[in-house]
């Protein structure tokens, strides 16, 4: 691959904005400056910003065994048109389950097959998983997912106390993190019996508190055996309050929250309908409000799209009880941050480069990302701030065409986004030639 300037963009940096060109060569930024000369490409960025390519620290390929919900090749080109270069894959929907080090190199070997931006992988810590948590770890996963309620899968059942508590505990002695689904097993099971298919049943069933007794109780655990713990999609200001309170006390906690959570409420439920069916479902304005003040008040350490789409067959319309839950968004995230960021609430561009790619990077130690500095990996994303459009279905990588932001407008256009230096999405296209690396955590 040969040198290549990306000449004259604004670069959009957590610390600041800065006007440079940024040489890369052999897949690396190799230096930022103006006016740089000594390669034979040129990329025009002129009136473009340049961001970090998107880390989703949270998506639901699917594969292998389910591939005909999403896939590894169909996905990661929907990352990569909306500015993703890398991305962690969830331990369940596969088949196998991400439970055991022969799971993990069956998926490894899938991604690399398939995956156009670069993948890491998530162990899945479910109870008999414990003592294969260190093998998984040599085979470099970037932590482990426990559900504290059910996953709807009978393959990946929940972690109740006692395999939450072992599984930090050994989590902590390989220096991983431990991310839970915090909805309280307890409650959402009673009230979920008893709830009838309507978008408000399906509210009645996993109310906020069954998200805050759920983090309070990871603290806790956290705090008992002192795991890094990561509380992955919290719908509600009251969830990311909790963590903080947790991390004053010493607990070493990380958030995220996704962008469906931000964009719309409860009140959207009837008029989008089960394509926004997710768990922890949406809240109400007030809450999402709160949620809002977090992020702006910087205690989200980052967003991630939970992207986890289902074969289209599993939705029905207006059923939210028997339908999959999942939003399939990972195409649309940081159009999200811009549309809704921007405006009336005051996010910055810089505020978005942290919570979409330093922070993910750095939380789970890979320092080679996340950043637009010389020595990283040249992943990013030129984007048109100015131009608008409407998300049109057609312009969806994903599987399948079911997505809540067909329809809306969003300002803000990603022209092109290079993994590694290769340009793998480019003026609505995909155009990589090569497949996306395995990435491992630095521990
Ligand atoms: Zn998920």
């Amino acid at each position: 691959m040969s040198d290549v300037i990306v000449r004259g963009g604004t670069l959009v940096r957590p610390e600041g904005r800065l006007k440079a060109d940024i040489r890369v060569s052999e897949g690396r930024i190799v230096e930022i400056g103006p006016d740089l000369k000594g390669a034979p490409h040129h990329i025009d960025a002129t009136g473009l910003h340049v961001f970090p390519g998107l880390i989703d620290a949270h998506v639901h390929f699917n594969e292998p065994g389910r591939t005909e919900w999403e896939g590894a090749d169909s996905g990661s080109r929907a990352l990569a048109a909306g500015g993703g270069t890398l991305c962690f894959d969830m331990p369940l929907n596969s088949t196998p389950c991400t439970i055991t080090p022969e799971a993990v190199d069956a998926k490894r070997a899938a991604l690399e097959a398939a995956c156009v931006t670069d993948f890491a992988l998530w162990g899945g810590l479910v109870p008999g998983s414990v003592d294969q948590m260190a093998a998984m770890a040599e085979r470099g996963v970037v932590g482990f997912k426990a559900f504290m309620c059910d996953s709807g899968m009978p393959e990946f059942p929940y972690a109740d106390d006692n395999t939450l508590r072992d599984g930090m505990r050994e989590a902590a002695r390989l220096g991983l993190p431990v991310a839970v689904h915090a909805e309280s097993e307890e409650m959402t099971q009673a009230l979920a019996s008893a709830a009838g298919s309507t978008a408000t049943d399906f509210l009645a069933s996993r109310p906020v508190q069954a998200e805050l007794d759920a983090i309070a109780r990871a603290v806790d655990l956290a705090g008992e055996t002192g795991a890094k713990l990561h509380i992955v999609h919290v719908s509600t200001g009251g969830g990311v309050a909790k963590a903080a309170e947790g991390r004053a006390r010493g607990v070493d906690v990380s958030v995220e929250t996704c962008p469906h959570y931000l964009f719309f409420t409860e009140d959207d439920l009837d008029a989008i309908g089960v394509a926004v069916k997710c768990a922890p479902p949406l809240r109400h304005p007030d809450e999402h409000a709160m949620l809002w003040g977090e992020v702006l008040d910087g205690r989200v350490d980052f967003i991630a799209s939970d992207h986890s789409p289902a074969d289209p067959s599993l939705k029905i319309a207006g059923d939210f009880r028997a339908s999959w839950g999942g939003v399939a968004g990972v195409q649309s995230t940081l159009a999200v941050l811009l549309e809704r960021g921007l405006d009336g609430r005051r996010l910055r561009f810089e505020h978005i480069s942290g919570l979409t790619s330093a922070n993910p990077a750095a939380r789970f130690r890979i320092p080679s990302k996340g950043a637009l500095l010389v020595g990283k990996d040249a992943d990013l994303l030129l984007l048109d701030p100015s131009r608008s459009y409407t998300l049109d279905a057609a312009k969806l990588f994903q599987r399948h065409k079911m997505s809540p932001y067909v329809g809306f407008e969003f300002t803000g256009v990603v022209l092109r986004t290079m993994r590694r230096g290769e340009t793998i999405f480019l003026d609505g296209k995909i155009v990589g030639q090569t497949k996306g690396k395995f990435v491992r955590p630095d521990v």
